[in-house]
């Protein structure tokens, strides 16, 4: 097991004050230096951030520290607790009004509703530690190939507003981090969760400097799809084979836009037992998807920085399964470009 007593961030109670704090200013993200010779990925995590959610919630809370204990089980990553986003991160995508009752607790029934969530300090924090998380697997991306965050993916939250489980939009608010900080220009997000990144599309509908690609459920939530510069739109039902082609198809044009860094929004939920994916792609199947990706990146020279994003599998266990074997895919490759040298 890869965590590092001593070298990563202390593992903070939930709760505990940082410099990140609600008054905002811009606490600096602390990536940890890597040992030299370690082969796992770099991969982050702030499922001990628990969010309190009456007895029946349909959202599996649980699945983040189940896969945070099979990784490190396994040996697969570099874990560390990420900063949370400030709130000056969160203004560069975000609407004022929206943050500030977020944080503040003054969302409106309406509001709360949309998200799917109750309201409380844990919810501000988490969905805090979720976009940092995104932000410090970034960077790490940008200095080693391959990171991931082990949350994320919040692709369905908008600059003014949540929903579908998702409070801040963790891939947009780093992409716009790294972007103040001069790190990177342009940007590809590849989104294959089975609901459509509809928050990431209108954020960056304007945006030439990123290029937006979705694989998505046509007839899945979100039921009003935004305009991703390539939506590829899969039938209820949908197997292996077609969903392979789709991704490859994406693939192809995330990769065409020359980006400097590529999010990853893997989902499990396009898995053909998931409660709520209506697709009937194998665990083979997205455990091929992991592995184009993995290796058209690599062979690309293109970073990759992976988030989890959806998955409400009957059986949890299948779900942290195809969660845990992105990070496997991941590591893979990671350890792959560790060898090749910083030039592949
Ligand atoms: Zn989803």
């Amino acid at each position: 097991m890869c965590v590092r007593p001593g070298r990563g961030e202390r593992h903070p109670a939930p709760g505990e004050s940082n410099p990140g704090s609600l008054a905002g200013g811009t606490a600096p993200l602390r990536v940890p230096v890597r040992p030299s010779k370690v082969s796992g990925v770099q991969a982050f995590y702030c499922d001990h951030f628990v969010l309190p959610l009456p007895a029946g919630h349909r959202f599996p809370m649980e699945k983040y520290r189940l896969l945070r204990e099979r990784v490190a089980a396994a040996g697969l990553c570099d874990l560390s607790v990420p900063e949370r986003a400030s709130r000056t991160q969160l203004l560069r995508v975000h609407a004022a009004a929206y943050v500030d009752r977020v944080l503040g607790g003054t969302l409106t029934r309406d509001e709360m509703r949309r998200i799917g969530f109750p309201w409380s300090p844990e919810l501000a924090e988490r969905s805090r530690r979720s976009v940092g998380g995104t932000l410090a697997a970034a960077t790490a991306a940008l200095a080693e190939g391959v990171a991931a965050n082990l949350a994320g993916g919040t692709h369905h939250a908008f600059a003014d507003r949540g929903e579908g489980f998702c409070v801040f939009n963790d891939v947009a608010v780093a992409v716009r981090a790294l972007q103040a900080e001069g790190r990177v220009r342009r940007v590809a997000v590849l989104d294959l969760d089975v609901h459509q990144g509809n928050g990431t599309a209108a954020i960056f509908a304007d945006d030439p400097a990123v290029r937006t690609v979705s694989v998505h459920g046509r007839n899945n939530f979100p039921f009003r799809k935004e305009r991703s510069d390539l939506d590829l739109e899969l039938p209820d039902g949908c197997t292996d084979d077609t969903h392979l082609a789709a991704v490859a198809r994406a693939l192809d044009a995330a990769l065409a836009s020359s980006p400097e860094l590529i999010f990853y929004v893997a989902g499990a939920d396009a898995y053909e037992g998931d409660r709520l994916g209506r697709l009937s792609v194998s665990k083979e199947g997205l455990a091929k998807r992991d592995r184009l990706v993995f290796s058209a990146c690599r062979r690309a020279g293109v970073p990759v920085a992976v988030v989890m994003s959806g998955g409400y599998g009957r059986n949890i266990r299948d779900t942290v399964e195809i969660h845990e074997a992105t990070i496997r895919a991941a590591s893979r490759e990671g350890a792959a470009a560790v060898h090749a040298g910083p030039s592949s």
